[in-house]
C-alpha cells in the first residue's frame, strides 16, 4: 500500500471541493479541508472521520485572499498535494458594467488565492523533496464567454501560473497539474447570480452537467499517477459540451444515459 498523502484542499466547504475531499479520503489519504465556512468544514470532517475505513479530516478555516493567514496556517503542515480550487465567478454582464467589488472579488479569490496557495505551500514542497499543486481551472481558461470577460480572464490566469509554475520547478521532483472542468453542478451560479435560485437552476436545466464527484475522480488520478508521470493539464467537460461553451440541452441532449 502506499503512504498515505497529506492533501491540502481549499474550498473545500461545497461542491468540487468537498467532493474531492471525500474521494481522497475514501483513497485512504489524508485531507486538510480549508474554506471560509467554519460550519460546514466541520461537519464534512466528522463525516469522513466517522466513515468506516478511508483516511482522516481536519478542517481550517482560511479565506485565501489573506495572504499571512495562508501562508501561517498551512506553515507547519507538510503538504504532499495542494488542490488550489477556492474560486468563484461574480455576475454575468458586460465587462464595462462589473462592479470594482465583483472585479476585486474574482481576481483576488482566483488569481491572488492560487498564488497565496502556491507561496504557502511550495517552499516546504522543495524542502522535502515532494509535492504536487493542482490548481482547479476551467473551460473559461481556455476561450472567452459574453457576460463572463472577468472570470475566464481569471481562470486564463491561473493556467498561466500553473504552466509557468512547472517550469520555475522544472529540475525538481514537485509536479502541477491544471484540472479544468467544463459545466459542473454546484453552487457556483448561485454565488456567481447572488443567490437567484431559478436563474442559477437555469444553467443546469434540461442537461447533463458533470458531477463534483465526476472532477474529484480526475483530480485524484492525477494526484496518484505513477511518480514518473505528471499531467499537464486535464480538461474535461460533460459529453454535452463542445467547443468549450456549447451545452446540448433538450433532445440533444437525450442521448446522454440515465436521461
Ligand atoms: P462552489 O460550490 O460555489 O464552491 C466554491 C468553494 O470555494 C466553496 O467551498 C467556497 O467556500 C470556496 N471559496 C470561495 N471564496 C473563498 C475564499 N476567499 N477563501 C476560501 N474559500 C473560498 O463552486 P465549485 O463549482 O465547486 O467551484 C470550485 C472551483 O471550480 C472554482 O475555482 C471554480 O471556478 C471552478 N470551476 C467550476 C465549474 C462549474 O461549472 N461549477 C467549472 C469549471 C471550474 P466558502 O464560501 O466557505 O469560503
Amino acid at each position: 500500500m502506499p503512504e498515505p498523502l497529506s492533501v491540502l484542499i481549499t474550498g473545500a466547504s461545497a461542491g468540487i471541493g468537498a467532493a474531492t475531499a471525500r474521494a481522497f479520503a475514501a483513497a485512504g489519504d489524508r485531507v486538510v479541508l480549508a474554506a471560509r465556512s467554519a460550519d460546514a468544514l466541520a461537519a464534512l470532517a466528522d463525516e469522513i472521520n466517522g466513515a468506516h475505513g478511508g483516511g482522516t479530516a481536519t478542517s481550517l478555516a482560511l479565506d485565501v485572499t489573506d495572504a499571512d493567514a495562508h501562508q501561517r496556517a498551512v506553515a507547519d503542515l507538510e503538504i504532499d498535494v495542494a488542490v488550489l480550487n477556492a474560486g468563484l465567478a461574480k455576475g454575468l454582464r458586460p465587462v464595462w458594467e462589473n462592479t470594482p467589488a465583483e472585479v476585486d472579488a474574482m481576481v483576488d479569490t482566483n488569481v491572488k488565492g492560487v498564488l497565496n496557495g502556491v507561496r504557502a505551500v511550495v517552499p516546504g514542497m522543495l524542502e522535502r523533496g515532494r509535492g504536487h499543486v493542482i490548481p482547479i481551472g476551467s473551460t473559461a481558461a481556455h476561450a472567452v464567454y459574453g457576460g463572463g470577460v472577468v472570470y475566464c480572464a481569471t481562470k486564463h490566469a491561473v493556467l498561466a501560473i500553473a504552466n509557468g509554475l512547472k517550469i520555475d520547478l522544472h529540475g525538481t521532483p514537485l509536479r502541477v497539474t491544471t484540472v479544468s472542468p467544463g459545466l459542473v453542478e454546484t453552487d457556483f451560479s448561485l454565488v456567481r447570480f447572488d443567490g437567484d435560485a431559478d436563474r442559477a437552476a437555469s444553467v443546469y436545466s434540461d442537461t447533463v452537467a458533470l458531477t463534483p464527484g465526476d472532477v474529484a475522480d480526475a483530480v485524484v488520478y492525477c494526484a496518484h499517477a505513477p511518480g514518473h508521470v505528471n499531467v499537464q493539464e486535464l480538461l474535461l467537460t460533460p459529453r454535452v459540451q463542445s467547443g468549450y461553451t456549447m451545452i446540448a440541452r433538450g433532445e440533444a441532449a437525450d442521448h446522454v444515459e440515465g436521461r
